[in-house]
């Protein structure tokens, strides 16, 4: 039987080097993404040529919760898709001082990190098969409060606190949930920080150096693969805590 896993903002990033590790083990993928055409056309065809798995990318920003879980819902019925893993990994940020953040973007993150990962799920759970499982991505942020973003860490903590709570309404469903909570992983997201805060972050991991987005993506295959983890958050940060 094929394996399919959704990802959401599956076709950079995280995202991609998760459907990459995924690909590689023959699991066949459907990848949402927001804007950037060009990076999802060049995924989605790197990935089918080189592992020879069937992959969709999907154009759905998640600003528009009713429509973008419309479209995915839709992607799924259209082809009866059932899945073995959902990812929810799209995530944004907004860097703004406090005293300077705007409503409209307090809400964009919110909606982004957690408004749309639980209607996705609410439906789309149906088409997650028995023993199948939801890994979303958290982050460090949401543990260690810092302070850079403040809606970022506190919607970072809500998806932690998502996960633990969602494990006793999926039960019915035979679905598992867990979380990876990755500290700095070397990403677009990263790679246009200063050069001297990109310092700092490596002088404050005990490892010296940022994630690679393969090192973090094996956690993902490990939770989906791994049939006794549930309500789990696996920080994944190289020894943050301990410099
Ligand atoms: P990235 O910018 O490289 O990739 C982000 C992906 O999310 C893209 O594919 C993009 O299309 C998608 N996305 C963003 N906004 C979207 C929207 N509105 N609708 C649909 N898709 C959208 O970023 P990344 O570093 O790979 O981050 C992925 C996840 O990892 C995020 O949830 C982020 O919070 C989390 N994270 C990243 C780090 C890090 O250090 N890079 C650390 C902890 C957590």
């Amino acid at each position: 039987m094929e394996k399919w896993v959704l990802i959401t903002g599956g076709t950079k990033g995280i995202g991609r080097a998760v459907a990459e590790c995924l690909a590689k083990s023959g699991y066949q993928l459907v990848l949402t993404f927001a804007s950037d055409v060009e990076a999802a056309e060049r995924a989605r065809t790197e990935l089918a040529s080189h592992y020879g798995v069937e992959v969709h990318a999907l154009q759905a920003d998640n600003a528009d919760i009713t429509m973008s879980v419309e479209l995915i819902n839709r992607h799924l019925e259209e082809r009866q898709l059932y899945l073995d893993a959902i990812i929810m990994n799209a995530g944004q940020t907004c860097r703004d001082a406090f005293e300077e953040i705007r409503w409209e973007d307090w809400e964009r993150v919110f909606r982004a990190n957690v408004h749309f990962p639980v209607f996705l799920l609410q439906r789309v759970v149906g088409r997650i098969r028995k023993g199948g499982s939801v890994v979303f991505t958290g982050s460090l942020m949401g543990i260690e409060p810092h302070s850079v973003s403040l809606a970022y860490g506190v919607t970072k903590s809500a998806v932690h606190s998502l996960v633990r709570n969602l494990v006793k309404f999926l039960v019915p469903y035979e679905v598992r949930v867990n979380g990876v909570a990755p500290g700095f992983v070397d990403t677009e997201w990263q790679k246009t920080k200063p050069a001297e805060i990109r310092r700092n972050i490596e002088r404050k991991v005990a490892l010296g150096r940022f994630c690679e987005p393969e090192e973090v993506a094996e956690v993902y295959k490990m939770l989906i693969e791994n049939k006794y983890f549930n309500g789990e958050i696996v920080v994944v940060d190289g020894g943050y805590s301990y410099k």
